[in-house]
């Protein structure tokens, strides 16, 4: 759902009572059809002529289609920009909060209306979007809002993706769901759900971090040095907000210092902690293992034919894949040692000005490694990390003396 802002259609007598702009938009004929905001200032002097006599046209001009909305839970409701900037629908739902993501807010008839309290989140609905981000506030301002009482109305511009993630959120958290049975409860009220590919992945870590941001949770590390890799590849530089990524440096961290320690080996300055490491599994032993669960059984009892199976086991197998959860002491041997991924480091030079470089001892100078924000490091194994900062096994040391911890640069 990636199309934001392009109805063909002016609004109807759905339209929010007041918006008399709507109706005489409606009037104007074929040119004011599939005119977006933007289109207005580019348009034609006959063009700007005749807009001129019905105003500014506005985002709300266009619905996203007839009002649309769901109870999901008693007092939550699922809906689209029209449910949401049509007053009467709002008054005979009884409506007394409003959670908006969207790319635009809603218009000030509506946010400013004395019955309701608004939030508003603003996010386009693409999978590199980051909404995980806003999925505690927009939880937050669900459960108080029914915790008054409230009826809350969700919505984005159709209803179905942005929306849906920060009510699938809400049931994930209230209910002690994981992701799939939070999907299954929201699409049995409102079939039209399907969170985008993104939000799904977002949905699900923030399901495994207990639905709440957990800084020390490796997956959410990796995810936010992704989200920072995107940032880097547009501007080619680190942005501020993203500095809280590089973490301090172990060989002057006085207090409570790790006692297992990656070191220079030539130097012996120390690097990094076990903390900073980002493990993978070792991706050649992963796809060895083979899943237990045969999909031949299911596909012949499906009576599917035979291009379908394969397809059936296929998919079958990327799902196994990707729910098979090792135990323990298979965990501990999958770990692959091949490559030392570690998180940024503030002795590593030029990380946030560069996409990609070398890690030199800060010390002897020896490289140690390399980086790159923008582009994957493959593992010999075969697992692809991105971004990547990584210490070349050869070139460092293990160590668990905690008093050799260092404190010279
Ligand atoms: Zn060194
Ligand atoms: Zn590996």
């Amino acid at each position: 759902m990636q199309v934001e802002c392009n109805s063909t259609q002016a609004a109807t007598n759905e339209s929010p009572a007041g918006a008399s702009t709507s109706a005489t938009v409606g009037t104007s004929g074929a040119s004011a059809k599939c005119i977006t905001t933007t289109n207005v200032n580019k348009s034609s002097k006959q063009q700007r002529g005749a807009l001129k006599d019905v105003g500014i046209l506005k985002r709300e001009d266009f619905d996203g289609g007839p009002v649309s909305l769901d109870e999901i839970v008693c007092g939550l409701y699922l809906g689209n920009l029209t449910a949401a900037t049509h007053m009467m629908t709002l008054k005979i739902y009884r409506i007394t909060h409003i959670l908006t993501l969207d790319s635009v807010p809603l218009p000030q008839h509506i946010t400013e209306a004395s019955f309701l309290t608004t939030k508003y989140v603003q996010i386009s609905d693409m999978k590199k979007e980051d909404i995980l981000h806003h999925l505690d506030s927009c939880t937050e301002f669900i459960e108080s809002a029914l915790a008054q009482e409230g009826n809350v109305l969700v919505h984005c511009y159709y209803g179905v993706s942005r929306s849906s993630a920060a009510v699938i959120a809400f049931i994930m958290k209230s209910r002690h769901l994981d992701y799939q049975a939070a999907f299954e409860m929201v699409r049995k009220r409102r079939r039209f759900v399907q969170p985008n590919i993104g939000f799904v992945y977002q949905l699900k870590l923030y399901g495994s971090m207990g639905c709440k941001i957990d800084t020390q949770y490796q997956p959410y590390k990796i995810y936010r040095l992704r989200l920072a890799g995107d940032q880097v590849l547009k501007a080619k530089i680190l942005p501020q907000s993203f500095n809280s990524l590089i973490q301090a440096d172990p060989a002057v961290t006085q207090e409570n210092p790790e006692p297992i320690v990656y070191r220079c080996r030539k130097c012996r300055r120390v690097l990094a902690s076990k903390a900073h490491i980002l493990q993978h599994d070792n991706r050649s032993l992963i796809t060895q293992t083979p899943p237990k669960a045969s999909g031949s059984n299911i596909a012949s009892n499906n009576g599917t034919t035979a291009p379908q199976a394969s397809r059936l086991l296929e998919k079958i197998a990327v799902e196994i894949l990707k729910t098979y959860t090792p135990t323990d002491t298979e965990s501990q041997s999958l770990v692959c040692r091949n490559i030392i991924f570690v998180e940024p480091i503030a002795w590593m030079r030029n990380i946030t000005h560069n996409t990609q470089g070398r890690l030199n001892c800060p010390k002897c100078e020896q490289k140690v490694g390399n980086f790159s924000w923008i582009n994957g490091c493959q593992c010999p194994c075969g697992e692809v990390v991105t971004p990547a900062f990584y210490l070349i096994p050869s070139r460092v040391e293990l160590s668990k003396a905690v008093q050799n911890v260092q404190t010279t640069l």
